[in-house]
């Protein structure tokens, strides 16, 4: 990655974006957006996300990797374990990762992850990946049961722009080895030491159905390989499903 060119804005639309604004615009990879509030802040499938001033980080990096499209999926367990690793080693706080990419601390989220790509003619032009972190929220509306930020484990206020410097550290870190393969062999095995489900019953909710078994890991490309009931490994694609605890979110 080139140098990170970090923008500051007080209020957005939402980063990514902002960010896909800058990417259709040619902007280098490297360029990161970030907003102290969000009006419109995304969540996968076209849920939103909750993203109120001065408490949380909201951001966005463009990216320009040299890989197919398919090798993308994987960028955002990547940037799971880049965060994670920034949140332990700046807060001390034993943060993990729910897969594919939200951390959690003690069983509710404190991160969300969007990752969205832009092809042209089948080729990869850029990709956004954005990041949300509840880092001094005191509370939540009753809506998101199972938001919770940084603050409300570490009971003080935490330093956003700290945090913010320590995420893009890991990020550029992690991209580098993710880029030299195009997938996460080289990452696997931390990911998998903060991964909360690993060896935990899941449900499994896709779109065929749902079902449930036992999380044994990941792949390179970023599948989480469940154990059904009949005892086949069975390997979970995270744009199809999502993963819930059996009794509730973990
Ligand atoms: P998923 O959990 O399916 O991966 P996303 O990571 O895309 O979903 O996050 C969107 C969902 O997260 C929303 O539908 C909402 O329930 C919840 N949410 C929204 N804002 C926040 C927030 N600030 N903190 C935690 N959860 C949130």
């Amino acid at each position: 990655m080139q140098e990170l060119k970090i923008i500051y804005l007080d209020e957005i639309d939402s980063t990514n974006r902002e960010a896909r604004r800058l990417g259709d615009a040619g902007a280098a990879e490297g360029m990161v957006v970030v907003a102290d509030r969000q009006t419109g802040g995304k969540g996968r499938l076209g849920r939103t996300w909750f993203s109120p001033a001065g408490t949380g980080i909201w951001m966005s990096i463009l990216l320009r990797p040299n890989l197919p499209p398919e090798k993308v999926s994987a960028i955002t367990l990547m940037a799971a374990l880049s965060v994670c690793r920034a949140i332990r080693s700046e807060t001390g706080l034993n943060t993990q990762i729910k897969w594919p990419n939200d951390l959690v601390i003690d069983g509710k989220k404190v991160c969300g992850i969007l990752t969205e790509s832009v092809t042209s003619d089948s080729q990869l032009k850029y990709v956004v990946l954005g990041i949300g972190v509840n880092v001094n929220q005191t509370e939540f509306p009753e809506g998101l049961p199972y938001a919770w930020s940084l603050r409300m484990t570490a009971g003080r206020e935490l330093d956003r722009e700290r945090l913010i410097e320590g995420c893009l550290n890991c990020l550029k870190e992690d991209y580098e080895r993710y880029v030299r393969s195009g997938d996460l062999r080289e990452l696997r095995q931390k990911y998998e030491a903060h991964l909360v489900n690993l060896n935990q019953p899941v449900r499994v909710l896709s779109p065929a159905g749902e079902w449930t078994g036992v999380a044994k890991g990941i792949t390179d490309g970023g599948d989480l390989n469940v154990l059904n009931d009949q005892g086949e490994l069975i390997a979970v694609n995270s744009g199809e499903v999502s993963v819930r605890g059996v009794y509730g979110y973990i």
